[in-house]
């Protein structure tokens, strides 16, 4: 075997992409699993076994039909798209989201989005050689409009970012704040595509899907991740359809395979066993929310999201202790200055919940 010449790779591979950390999933096995906004619920056995007898019909001789009608068609009715607007798949939202930066990576585009926020958003930017454009959120997490406003007419970005709610702050923005963004990217302050990220729309029942009739610059982007199907990887936008047959065209065509496809009608068949799941859910993070308010040193965001934002004395520390009690969560602290201290945990079901606040209790008093 001959050895691989380090020369060549640096000559082949990209400064920034060699500089580059992997992206890191943390080990979870034998534990409490509360840091990465799952649902920790399965379909019930009855669906799983009408699900695998789906499966097995599925020709997976054939490549999928690349424009996944029936699915598509089964989204806009489940998920209310309204009448004249079309959707567009991935491979998860994150493929939606490279989709958006190929197809924006003119020399010298930016994307922008406030940060703390979703890490993809830079992430995929950079890949395709665009500039992020991070711009920080109030302390408390709440949208600065006046620094939106001034950082778009600063730097003119093709494409802003707004996750409704945020991932990690959890928060929902003010409407009238996001839709003055909007409305300045419309040619006042700059001309931009705005995508409203709703990732976690099952548990914040709040949603901009609606008003993508009110504003022509306006997309709407959703997972079913969240909702209980993280494993089956399929993200969706919402949109006019000039803006999707745009974005069509950079789409790999086979991105959504058989099985995926398959699966999802089969589960948006079935919608109202997941919208319990996350009413379940909901329900949850109300308990765990007070719990956590109750104990001396924690400061606990508002979420309208599957995960709730915690801030303690020392962050490393009580994620450490937290893990040689067998859970794990995610310390978010190092991700921005506004995070300092702060921990994201999971909401899960009442068991592990319970698991949580034990460790977390005793991990505040060791
Ligand atoms: C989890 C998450 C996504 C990614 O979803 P996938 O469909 O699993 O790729 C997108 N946006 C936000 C804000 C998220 O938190």
């Amino acid at each position: 075997m001959s050895a691989v010449d380090p020369s060549l790779i640096e000559r082949i591979i990209r400064d920034d992409v060699r500089a580059m950390g992997a992206y890191h999933v943390a080990d979870s096995h034998g534990l409490v699993k509360l840091d990465a906004m799952e649902n920790p619920y399965r379909l019930p056995p009855e669906l799983r076994a009408q699900l695998a007898a789906r499966l097995g019909e599925v020709a997976l001789n054939r490549y999928p039909v690349p424009s996944s009608e029936a699915l598509r068609a089964k989204l806009k009715t489940v998920m209310n798209v309204p009448a004249g607007m079309d959707v567009l798949l991935g491979n998860g939202s994150d493929e939606i989201i490279s989709m958006l930066s190929l197809a924006a990576a003119r020399p010298g585009a930016k994307v922008m989005a406030p940060v703390p926020g979703f890490v993809m958003y830079a992430m995929s930017a950079q890949f395709a050689g665009l500039e992020f454009v991070g711009v920080p959120l109030r302390p408390d997490f709440t949208l600065d409009r006046a620094a939106m406003l001034a950082a778009m007419a600063e730097h003119k970005p093709a494409i802003i970012y707004l996750a409704y709610p945020n991932n990690p702050t959890g928060n929902l923005f003010d409407a009238d704040d996001m839709a003055a963004i909007v409305r300045a990217a419309q040619g006042e302050v700059c001309q931009s595509l705005v995508v409203v990220d709703e990732a976690y729309q099952p548990f914040a029942q709040e949603s901009w899907m609606p008003r993508l009739t009110e504003f022509g610059n306006l997309l709407v982007m959703r997972t079913v991740s969240k909702l209980g199907l993280a494993g089956i990887r399929l993200g969706y936008v919402a949109g006019a359809p000039e803006w999707l047959s745009q974005l069509d065209k950079v789409r790999p065509p086979y991105n959504v395979n058989v099985l995926t496809e398959a699966t999802a009608l089969f589960a948006l068949e079935h919608v109202a066993v997941l919208d319990d799941q996350a009413a379940k859910l909901r329900a949850e993070r109300s308990k765990l929310v007070e719990a956590m308010a109750g104990m001396p040193g924690v400061t606990v965001f508002p979420s309208a999201a599957n995960f709730v934002l915690v801030r303690v004395p020392n962050a490393a520390q009580i994620f450490d202790r937290l893990l040689a009690r067998k859970v794990l969560i995610k310390n978010v602290s190092k991700m921005h200055t506004l995070l300092a201290n702060c921990l994201r945990v999971t909401v899960s079901t009442p068991e592990e919940n319970a698991q949580f606040l034990e460790a977390f209790k005793a991990s505040l008093q060791d």
